[in-house]
């Protein structure tokens, strides 16, 4: 179980609630950092789903700017062989959450950002049409830090007010929705920790 104290804060002193968010799509205490990779969500996509990733850039290695550079389509593609074999690629998150629980954000969310590629949701495909999606730095096989669990639910609430159709079975992991390719956030995530968490930001200054 998480521990409530650390989960308990209401995001409200951030000055961001459900509505303006649902009229800005930016989040107030985010690093806004502007992401060319986004478009129009199509006419009457309601926003209804979170996508929760995983990236670092190389590979394993946490805490430096390879990851705004890539989806901002600045990174330097020769100073890693990694690079390399992602030239070219233009791809985005609404979100990104650093190891130290650091919220940055690329693209508006009422925007389509381009994270989940081909995928299905409950039968719904093209997900980015109707999700958002958020990145934690991190690999499929490393623990998340306490920080960034409590970034995740303080901002999923977030979401979750200003777009009550994103309940908590709304909130899935990439390897869900595109079986077989992507197996993010990986067996790291700990779900179960994750949505207890979820619960407790949700419910402090609703019960008591
Ligand atoms: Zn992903």
């Amino acid at each position: 179980m998480p521990d409530s104290d650390v989960f308990s804060e209401r995001p409200s002193a951030s000055g961001t609630d459900g509505n303006s968010l649902r009229e800005t799509g930016q989040i107030s205490f985010a690093r806004w950092t502007p992401s060319p990779n986004f478009g129009p969500r199509p006419d009457g996509a309601g926003i209804s789903l979170l996508v929760v990733h995983n990236i670092s850039l190389p590979p394993g290695q946490f805490g430096g700017r390879e990851i705004e550079d890539f989806f901002c389509n600045q990174l330097d593609h020769s100073a890693h062989p990694y690079f390399k074999t992602i030239e070219g690629v233009q791809v985005s998150a609404h979100l990104l959450i650093r190891r130290d629980g650091a919220l940055v954000q690329f693209v508006s969310l009422l925007d389509r950002a381009w994270h989940a590629g081909r995928s299905c949701f409950e039968g719904q495909e093209e997900c980015n049409d109707f999700s958002i999606g958020i990145e934690l730095e991190g690999t499929d096989d490393t623990p998340y830090t306490t920080e960034q669990y409590r970034m995740l639910a303080k901002v999923a609430d977030l979401i979750m007010t200003a777009w009550p159709d994103i309940t908590a079975n709304r909130i899935t992991g990439h390897c869900d929705i595109a079986p077989g390719r992507k197996s993010d956030p990986g067996p790291a995530f700990d779900w179960r920790y994750f949505r207890s968490a979820l619960e407790i930001v949700r419910g402090s200054g609703r019960n008591v």
